[in-house]
């Protein structure tokens, strides 16, 4: 059930790494990313865990994030930056992740929402 996680994640630095030269195209959503960025937003690679159980919202580092999702269910995951959210997965649910919440430490459903 980490597949689809492993592919997002390798995505990630591919992405980045073969747009950065090209130019406008990359620029202008390197600028979005970033402005959006400050605004409090997590970075791209984080993940925002939203838990159903104690309702805190806890960003994770990408390395936190891999560690955290291992032992985890993921029905669907979410990802996506700001107010573009997408949900990737067979089951529309507002929490489709089964894991422990970093928050409350309790195996909570919770939103795990990749930050790209
Ligand atoms: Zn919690």
């Amino acid at each position: 059930m980490t597949v689809g996680f492993d592919r997002v994640r390798r995505r990630a630095p591919r992405s980045t790494s073969t747009t950065a030269p090209i130019g406008v195209d990359s620029l202008g959503k390197r600028a979005l990313f970033t402005s959006a960025a400050e605004v409090s937003q997590p970075g791209i690679g984080s993940a925002l865990v939203e838990c159903s159980r104690c309702d805190a919202r806890t960003v994770l580092g990408p390395m936190q994030a891999m560690r955290a999702a291992i032992p985890s269910l993921h029905l669907g995951i979410r990802v996506g930056h700001g107010d573009d959210v997408r949900s990737l997965g067979l089951i529309k649910r507002d929490y489709p992740t089964y894991m422990r919440c970093p928050e409350c430490g309790r195996p909570s459903w919770v939103r795990f929402t990749v930050q790209l």
